[in-house]
């Protein structure tokens, strides 16, 4: 059987990194014998020079055809000033929505090579290796707003923060299976002492608790959790939390990480995911061939492992990156004095030799 990957490059080192992880995927399928097959598509600025939009619905078809989609990034000042409508941006919403993307996953793994890169200090980082995972089409974000109004006299705007039992049933289902193949603990992230939302997020979590007895479940009020990934970021496996926070919290944990070229997320959709590096199309060294390509790697990892089933796969691609970076191998971005400075193609190539 055969494996279809769609593959959008986007902008920037969009098509650096990209052609980085295929290579890489290639190798895993030599090895493993998956039958993966590519196939490229056009969206983010790249697709507006050509067709006047960021996201063609020949893109949006691909995706669902697909058994997963690896992304690269979009955007740059470029296009600036296009009309807001058709920013590269644009593109990733579109994808989140025509995908049903409802989760968004962020794991924090910290190399034992890369410790020293966090700004924590290194016992409490080394050993981290947590997901966040984020609900990603509800929450306050989606909900009615008002940008202006006037009230008693003065101008108020307001944003109206909703959730409703299925969606939160539905990541928590997803945050316990993560678990189930993890380290079987999940944390609960939420502000149910002010707010209604949260209380009906506690009371479906601990409900959904109830059919994985096997997995351990807390509950963090989100103060109290932003704290923690900050003086004891070990304890977690697994966060999961509404929107806001999880946007906030994920950005909070990748600084944890150390060095943005190196975490990878996958948005979970109700056909297709979407896999891709949490940094964007950083056009400041685009065209460079010195990008770190390794977000995007663990990001095909994933995919390997979240939509493929193909943990074997998955593992190895890993495995392969430790290695790498255990024998001192560094892009620019990490390179330090007494280590083996190598551009995008080098490092790839390191990877694809150690899968
Ligand atoms: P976006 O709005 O799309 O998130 P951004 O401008 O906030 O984009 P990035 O594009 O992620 O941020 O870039 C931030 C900085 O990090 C830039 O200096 C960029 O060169 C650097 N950077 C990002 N990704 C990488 C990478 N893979 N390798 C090396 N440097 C990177
Ligand atoms: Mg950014």
């Amino acid at each position: 059987m055969a494996y279809k990957i769609t593959v959008i490059p986007g902008d920037g080192i969009g098509q650096e990194i990209t052609d980085s992880a295929v290579e890489v995927l290639k190798a895993a399928d030599k090895k493993f014998n998956l039958g993966l097959e590519f196939d490229y598509h056009d969206a983010g600025g790249t697709a507006y020079d050509k067709f006047g939009t960021p996201l063609p619905q020949e893109t949006i078809d691909a995706c669902k055809a697909a058994d997963g989609v690896l992304f690269g990034a979009v955007g740059g000042d470029k296009w600036d000033k296009v009309d807001p409508a058709k920013r590269p941006e644009k593109a990733i919403l579109g994808l989140r929505k025509a995908l049903g993307l409802y989760a968004n996953l962020r794991p924090v793994k910290v190399a034992d090579a890369l410790v020293e890169y966090s700004p924590l200090k290194p016992e409490l980082v080394k050993g981290v290796d947590l997901v966040i995972v984020r609900e990603l089409i509800g929450g306050i974000y989606f909900g009615e707003k008002c940008e202006s109004e006037q009230h008693n006299g003065a101008e108020r705007a307001w944003d109206l923060e909703n959730y409703s039992v299925p969606e939160v049933e539905r990541i928590a289902n997803l945050a316990f299976e993560t678990a189930k193949l993890r380290r079987g603990k999940v944390t609960s992230v939420d502000k149910s002492n002010v707010l209604a939302t949260s209380r009906l997020w506690r009371r479906t979590v601990a409900k959904v608790a109830e059919n994985y007895p096997e997995v351990e479940c807390n509950n963090l009020y989100v103060d109290n959790c932003a704290m923690q990934i900050a003086v004891n970021p070990t304890q977690f496996d697994v966060i999961v939390t509404g929107n806001l926070f999880g946007d906030i919290l994920s950005d909070e944990a990748a600084v944890v990480g150390g060095s943005i070229g190196m975490l990878p997320s996958a948005s979970i959709g109700e056909c297709t995911s979407l896999y891709e590096p949490i940094h964007g199309s950083a056009p400041d060294i685009a065209g460079q061939g010195i990008a770190n390509p390794i977000g995007t790697i663990l990001s095909a990892a994933m995919l390997l492992r979240y939509s493929l089933h193909e943990e074997a796969a998955a593992d190895a691609i890993e495995a392969a990156v430790d290695k790498a970076l255990g024998e001192g191998y560094r892009t620019p971005d990490l390179w330090k004095e007494g280590f083996t400075k190598v551009n995008t193609s080098e490092i790839t190539k390191i990877i694809s030799e150690r899968v």
